[in-house]
Order: C-alpha cells, then sequence, then structure tokens
C-alpha cells in the first residue's frame, strides 16, 4: 500500500484512500493528486526484481493506486513494443526515432492502461454502475473492462464518435448514447456530471479532475520507454493532447521513476493539438497560468476525434509539465494528421487513427521548425488503432479498383490506380 494520500491540486484539501475520495467536495474541480510513499516503493521493488515479472502494465503495480492484485481487473494492457524506425527515420533525418505503439493495447488504444486502474478501483470501492463521458475510446476501453468486471457501463458520446469505437461499445454492452452538441459545453461531460453527482454512478472518464485513480494508468508508457531504452530517458516525447491527461500521466511516470531513483532527468514533452481545437497549445504559447486555461469558443473541428476536448481537464498539470521538462506545444492540421496517417502505416506497418498518428505530425512539425536534432532520441506515442475510424479511411484513401479476373483488365487498372505499368 503505497499510497499516502490525496491532495486536491486547487484547494489543497487532504484526503486517506480509505475516504473512497473521487473529486473534492468543495467543487472546485481541483484533481485529487495522488502522492506516493516512494520510500516504501523504493523498499519493497527494484529494478531488478521487475525483470521476472510478465510484461505488462502491472509489473509496475507499486506505482500504481491499486493496493492489491486481488482487485486488478487485466485484459493483459501495456508492454507494448519500442519500435525502432528505421524508414521513418530516414525520411526525417533522425537516426534514434521510436514508436511507442499504443495501438496494440486490448481495445486498440493506451486507454486501456487508464480504465483498467480505474475499473479495479472500481471494484476495491464496490461501485456496480459507471459513467463516462468521451470521444469514444475511453468508453469502449471503460466498456471492456466494465464488461470483465460485472459492472454496468453508461457511456455518452458525440455524435461524431468513430463507428469502430462506437461498434466496441455495443458489443461490449455499454449503454451507449450519442448526445448532440447544442452548447458551448460539452454535452457529454454534463450528462456524466448528472449521472455523478445524482445518481451515485461511479465516474470514469479519462480526465483526473473526475477521476483521480486511471490518470495513473498511463504513466506506465514512461516506464516502459525508460525500461525498453536501458534505463534511460528519452529526449524529446510527442504526445496527442486533449484533456492532457495523457500528458499529465506520462509527466508523472518520468516523475515516480526520479523519485525512486531508477533514471536521472526528463524527456522534453511536446503537446500536439489540431489546429481546429487546441486550447492546450493555446495556453502554452500565451505562457498561461496552469490554472487560468481558457477553453477552446467553438465546437472543435479537426478529423482527430480523440483530441476534441474544448477545456483541458488536466492542462493545469499538463501546462506545470511543458514548463518543468522545457517541452513545448505544436499545432498540426487535419492535411499533416492524414500525412502522418499515411508514413506510419505505409513506412512502418504502424496503423493509426487521426489522433494517434497527431504525434507524429507534431514531430514532422518540429523537425522542420529545428527543434530537433538528428541524434537525439525520440520517442512517438502511437495513441489509438485505424481500425477506429474507417469513416477516415473512407474519405482520405481511394477505392480500390474492381476488376474480373483478367490479366489485361488488371494491367489497365495497376496503371490507373497505382501508376504502374507492368
Ligand atoms: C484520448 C486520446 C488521446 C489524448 O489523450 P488526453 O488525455 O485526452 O490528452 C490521444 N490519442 C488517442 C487515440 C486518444 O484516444
Ligand atoms: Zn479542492
Amino acid at each position: 500500500m503505497h499510497v499516502k494520500e490525496l491532495r486536491c491540486s486547487r484547494c489543497g484539501r487532504r484526503f486517506l484512500l480509505d475516504e473512497k475520495p473521487l473529486t473534492c467536495p468543495s467543487g472546485d474541480l481541483g484533481r485529487l493528486d495522488i502522492v506516493y510513499d516512494y520510500d516504501a516503493i523504493s523498499r519493497s521493488i527494484s529494478r531488478d526484481a521487475l525483470s521476472s515479472r510478465p510484461f505488462n502494465m502491472w509489473r509496475y503495480m507499486e506505482f500504481l493506486p491499486v493496493p492489491s492484485s486481488d482487485y486488478v481487473v487485466s485484459l493483459g494492457e501495456g508492454g507494448t513494443p519500442l519500435l525502432k524506425a528505421k524508414r521513418l527515420g530516414e525520411r526525417l533525418g533522425l537516426r534514434n526515432l521510436y514508436l511507442k505503439d499504443e495501438t496494440r493495447n486490448p481495445t486498440g488504444s493506451f486507454k486501456d492502461r487508464a480504465m483498467s486502474v480505474s475499473v479495479s478501483m472500481a471494484v476495491y470501492f464496490g461501485f456496480k454502475r459507471a459513467v463516462i463521458a468521451s470521444s469514444g475510446n475511453a468508453a469502449a476501453s471503460l466498456a471492456a473492462y466494465g464488461a470483465r468486471a460485472g459492472i454496468e457501463v453508461y457511456a455518452f458520446v458525440p455524435d461524431f464518435a468513430g463507428y469502430g469505437k462506437i461498434a466496441q461499445l455495443l458489443y461490449y454492452g455499454a449503454k451507449v448514447f450519442k448526445v448532440r452538441w447544442v452548447e458551448s459545453e460539452d454535452p457529454t461531460v454534463k450528462m456524466m456530471r448528472i449521472l455523478y453527482e445524482k445518481h451515485g454512478f461511479y465516474p470514469s472518464p479519462s480526465f483526473g479532475v473526475f477521476n483521480p485513480y486511471q490518470v495513473e494508468g498511463p504513466k506506465t508508457i514512461s516506464m516502459e520507454v525508460s525500461e525498453q531504452l536501458g534505463w534511460t530517458v528519452p529526449s524529446q516525447v510527442f504526445v496527442p493532447t486533449g484533456a492532457a491527461s495523457l500528458l499529465t500521466g506520462v509527466f508523472n511516470g518520468f516523475r515516480d521513476l526520479n523519485m525512486v531513483g531508477w533514471v536521472d532527468g526528463y524527456p522534453r514533452l511536446v503537446a500536439v493539438q489540431p489546429e481546429g481545437n487546441h486550447p492546450f497549445v493555446r495556453a502554452w504559447m500565451e505562457r498561461a497560468d496552469p490554472l487560468r486555461i481558457k477553453p477552446w469558443e467553438k465546437p472543435p473541428e479537426t478529423i482527430a476525434t480523440g483530441l476534441e476536448d474544448t477545456y483541458p481537464w488536466d492542462g493545469d498539470a499538463g501546462l506545470r509539465a511543458l514548463y518543468k521538462t522545457d517541452g513545448y506545444g505544436v499545432v498540426v492540421s487535419d492535411r499533416d494528421i492524414v500525412e502522418a496517417m499515411r508514413m506510419l502505416a505505409g513506412l512502418e506497418g504502424v496503423f493509426a487513427e487521426p489522433s494517434g498518428a497527431a504525434g507524429l505530425a507534431g514531430l514532422v512539425k518540429a523537425v522542420e521548425n529545428g527543434e530537433v536534432d538528428r541524434d537525439e532520441v525520440v520517442v512517438v506515442l502511437v495513441t489509438g488503432h485505424g481500425l477506429k475510424d474507417p469513416d477516415i479511411v473512407r474519405k482520405t484513401a481511394p477505392e480500390p479498383p474492381l476488376i474480373n479476373p483478367d490479366v489485361e483488365e488488371f494491367k489497365k487498372a495497376a496503371r490507373e490506380a497505382y501508376g504502374v505499368s507492368l
């Protein structure tokens, strides 16, 4: 048991885990940041002792808030490969480029790390019903872990959620509701808060303000990356950013490793957001006070539907992470994102949805801007699978030619569709 206490990020009020805290009762929308006992962690686990454990995220159990393995609800999340990207690296002029392939998680996105922790805590706390607001991936993930734990899941998603995610939700047995965007406040968050505040459902979105436990899951990405690089830290890590919970988790992972002395120092963290919704990167550009980030004024407009949070709920911690690591923000267009999807799939065999490829789009921009040297160790997080959003593929790639089984027809089609003459 390595959690010392939880402390509200806005008013500083403190809680013990036994109180089952979820949100700050003062209503200040602070996040209950988990404070660990690093001495206790150091006494119970060492770097060397890890090697006998399976390579999934629970090998770092001591750094997670779940009090005992009895409560763990797992589908084998984490333990994803860190792929050395040789061809892509050559294209960009980088010698040490790596892809952390989070598309390999059980439901196809890194959100599984978060929801595995969240549902484990729901089991520990004894909840039977959970609710989520999500653009799709976190909901699909919660639904899968909820199914495994026998917890009923209510999911509110925007009407533009990718069909792959909806398909998952339907089969994992969640009660799914598409909510129309009629006012400026995110309508899915509004519905989630009603079920949590008025009906006592377990709130399990992927932002820490409403559930402080799940944000701990993604920090295992940093732990794995460090371990996969022989317990060193990379020079830069590119993070697609919506609510900035992933960014916060990635920072917390490196923080924890520094606290127990397993690594020394931090990578520069780079937050990537789409042009059509970048409240977090805008706040970074304005050197904003982390507690005063302004929400995006308009409905979000981007194909990266996983990055459509108009208010970065964990932006305070995310912004501090950028300031602390000498990190920076990058804005990318939808065209940059589609180009990054093509490069990831076509040069490295990694098929990502738009949000999943946004990190690479950000790296391309950063290279153009002279932010990256050719020998730096660069890690790009590829966060979600390409099959999540089949409509985007249909909109951005041509239909394959339909031919009769005839060699002349084949040659003609090969020329017309692919420009090859055989
Ligand atoms: C949720 C999500 C993100 C962004 O994570 P945040 O914590 O909202 O910043 C990035 N990529 C994919 C595929 C996602 O589903
Ligand atoms: Zn508070």
